[in-house]
C-alpha cells in the first residue's frame, strides 16, 4: 500500500540542485521525478513528457481553469510553471513517491496542500560568493541574468527556516550522501 509521500526539493539557482537530484533519482528507485508543466521553450536536449510537459499559454490557462494544478506560478515574466495533480496520481499509482524540483514559493504551496505527506529540503551553496562562482563556471548566464539570480538567491535564503531539512552543498559527494540518507529515512517511516 503506497503511503503517498512527497519529496520536495528547492534551492537557489546554482546551488547544485539539478546535480544532486539526478544522483538521488539514480540511487533511490522508490522515487519518480514529477514532471512539471511549463510554458517556456524546451532547451536543446529537453523532451516533452520527460523534462517538462511543454504547453502553450492557452493550454496552460485551460488547465488552471480546470483546477488541474497542485500549484502553479509565473516563475519568470510570462513563463508559467506548475505541478499537475494528474502527475502526482500517475506516480502514486505506480507505487512510487514523487520527487518535485520546484522554486521556494512552489515548495511552500505544495507543503500547504499536502501538510502531512511532504519532506521539504532546501539545498544551499556554502556562500553567495561560491554560488556566483558556480554560476559563472556553468557558463549559462549573462552578467544581467547572473545578477538577477544572485538577487533572487538572497531573497530565497530568507525562507530557509521554513524547510524541514537544509543541506549545504560544499563537498558534492558528502551532500549527495546526506540527501540520500535524509530521503531514505523519510521513505522508511
Ligand atoms: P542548480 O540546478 O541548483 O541551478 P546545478 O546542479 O546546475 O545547480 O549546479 C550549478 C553548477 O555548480 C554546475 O556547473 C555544477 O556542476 C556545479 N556544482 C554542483 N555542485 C557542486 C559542488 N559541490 N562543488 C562545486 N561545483 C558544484
Ligand atoms: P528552469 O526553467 O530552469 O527549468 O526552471 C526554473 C525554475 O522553475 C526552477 O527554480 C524550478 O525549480 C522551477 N520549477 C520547475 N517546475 C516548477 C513547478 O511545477 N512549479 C513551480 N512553482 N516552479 C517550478
Amino acid at each position: 500500500m503506497a503511503t503517498n509521500k512527497i519529496i520536495v526539493i528547492t534551492a537557489p539557482s546554482g546551488s547544485g540542485k539539478t546535480t544532486l537530484v539526478k544522483r538521488l533519482l539514480a540511487s533511490t528507485p522508490q522515487l519518480m521525478f514529477s514532471i512539471s508543466a511549463c510554458t517556456r521553450s524546451p532547451r536543446p536536449g529537453e523532451e516533452h513528457g520527460k523534462d517538462y510537459y511543454f504547453y502553450d499559454a492557452d493550454t496552460f490557462q485551460n488547465l488552471i481553469a480546470q483546477n488541474a494544478f497542485v500549484e502553479w506560478e509565473m516563475v519568470y515574466t510570462g513563463k508559467y510553471y506548475g505541478t499537475l495533480i494528474a502527475e502526482m496520481n500517475r506516480i502514486w499509482d505506480a507505487q512510487k513517491s514523487p520527487l518535485i524540483d520546484i522554486d521556494v514559493q512552489g515548495a511552500l504551496a505544495v507543503r500547504n496542500k499536502y501538510p502531512n505527506q511532504c519532506l521539504t529540503i532546501f539545498i544551499q551553496a556554502p556562500s553567495i560568493d561560491e554560488l556566483r562562482k558556480r554560476l559563472i563556471a556553468r557558463g549559462t548566464e549573462t552578467p544581467q541574468t547572473l545578477e538577477e539570480r544572485i538577487h533572487k538567491a538572497e531573497y530565497e535564503l530568507t525562507f530557509i527556516n521554513q524547510f524541514d531539512k537544509t543541506i549545504i552543498n560544499d563537498n558534492l559527494d558528502a551532500a549527495a550522501e546526506e540527501l540520500n540518507k535524509i530521503v531514505t529515512d523519510f521513505l522508511k517511516n
